[in-house]
């Protein structure tokens, strides 16, 4: 894949002054609570941007693969909105932020639904909504979604789902709960499956980016110019993102940050600027609310360097857009 299309923009250079300046910050954990989590390189740090138009930047580790995680879950609740419709997805989870743990046992009292498809519950419930002939055919389906934003063929991790499956109990409650109130359908272990294999897919950084970049595209890859998901449902993505996808940080994030964004306790964190560009990160240590805590300080200082919070007047990027085309005015 080239590497860029303008060697000499300065925001390669501000993305390794970020890099260089986030490297030395040694907070946050590893995640352990899946075994094969445990064993991810705590130094391990990439940056990648990727424009609505497909040129891209990297830093650091942006090739090193480690498992999407949460990250999934906003793609997966784009195809099952493609899949259902969005009254008939939202029968099923809600788009409520709930302010708790993204492991919270929780359902909405009235509705029975989860609150919202970022957490867990809601997450399983998406993944529960994944049409498909059997088992075989809702992962192949799966699979081929992911790759479409990342634009190329994406692979589970056997080690890390059967770390997930052998300890996913927690999930496993949420499920029983979730099948207790007819959330889900009766298939509840093959659809517990999808979600940790869903999980345990592997991408990098540019990836994450890539990903971010389609969603900023309005749905179509910017590198392979492949569509994604279809440009209606892509505004639900990234309002679920903003409201929800940094869990009981989702409030403080969309106020300081105010970019729709997914975090994963893999160390990913994917943002998505509308119509300019996509970031990812990868740094494996986090907070104790789940999020990479390096992958936070990045998305904060890129969104408050560049004006980036969508609710800004003027957003859109453009100070971003002018470093990494200094010449597109003209000037
Ligand atoms: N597979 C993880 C779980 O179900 C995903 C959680 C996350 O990334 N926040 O616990």
């Amino acid at each position: 894949m080239s590497k860029m299309k303008s060697a000499a923009a300065p925001f390669r250079a501000t993305l390794q002054e970020l890099h260089r300046k986030y490297a030395t910050v040694a907070d946050g954990r590893v995640a352990t609570y899946i075994p094969e989590l445990a064993t991810a390189d705590p130094a391990g740090f990439g940056i990648s941007v990727v424009t609505a138009d497909g040129l891209r930047f990297d830093v650091g580790d942006a090739e090193r693969l480690f498992s999407i995680q949460s990250v999934s879950k906003p793609f997966v609740f784009g195809l099952a909105l493609e899949d259902h419709g969005r009254e008939r997805v939202l029968a099923k989870v809600g788009v409520e932020p709930t302010g708790e743990a993204f492991n919270a046992i929780v359902l909405d009292e009235a509705t029975n639904r989860p609150f919202n498809p970022m957490v867990n519950a809601g997450a399983i419930a998406t993944t529960d909504l994944i049409r498909g002939e059997d088992h075989a055919d809702r992962f192949k389906r799966l699979l081929a979604m992911l790759g479409r934003y990342v634009g190329r063929e994406v692979f589970v991790d056997s080690a890390t789902f059967l770390s997930e499956r052998a300890t996913g109990h927690r999930n496993r409650a949420i499920a029983h709960l979730m099948l207790n109130f007819g959330m889900i359908e009766d298939r509840v272990d093959e659809t517990l499956e999808l979600y940790f294999q869903q999980c345990s897919a592997l991408v990098d950084c540019r990836d994450l980016a890539v990903m971010g970049a389609t969603l900023a595209n309005g749905g179509v890859n910017p590198l392979t110019g492949e569509r994604a998901i279809e440009a209606r449902y892509v505004k639900d993505v990234l309002s679920i993102m903003l409201s929800c996808g940094i869990y009981d940080f989702a409030g403080e994030w969309a106020f300081r940050i105010g970019i729709p964004a997914k975090s994963g306790v893999g160390g990913g964190i994917v943002a998505v600027i509308p119509g300019v560009a996509g970031i990812g990160v990868y740094s494996p240590p986090l907070d104790e609310r789940g999020n990479s805590v390096r992958g936070v300080l990045v998305c904060k200082e890129l969104s408050e360097r560049f004006g980036l919070h969508i609710l800004e007047a003027g957003h859109a990027g453009p100070a971003l857009l002018d470093e990494i085309r200094p010449g597109r005015r003209g000037g």
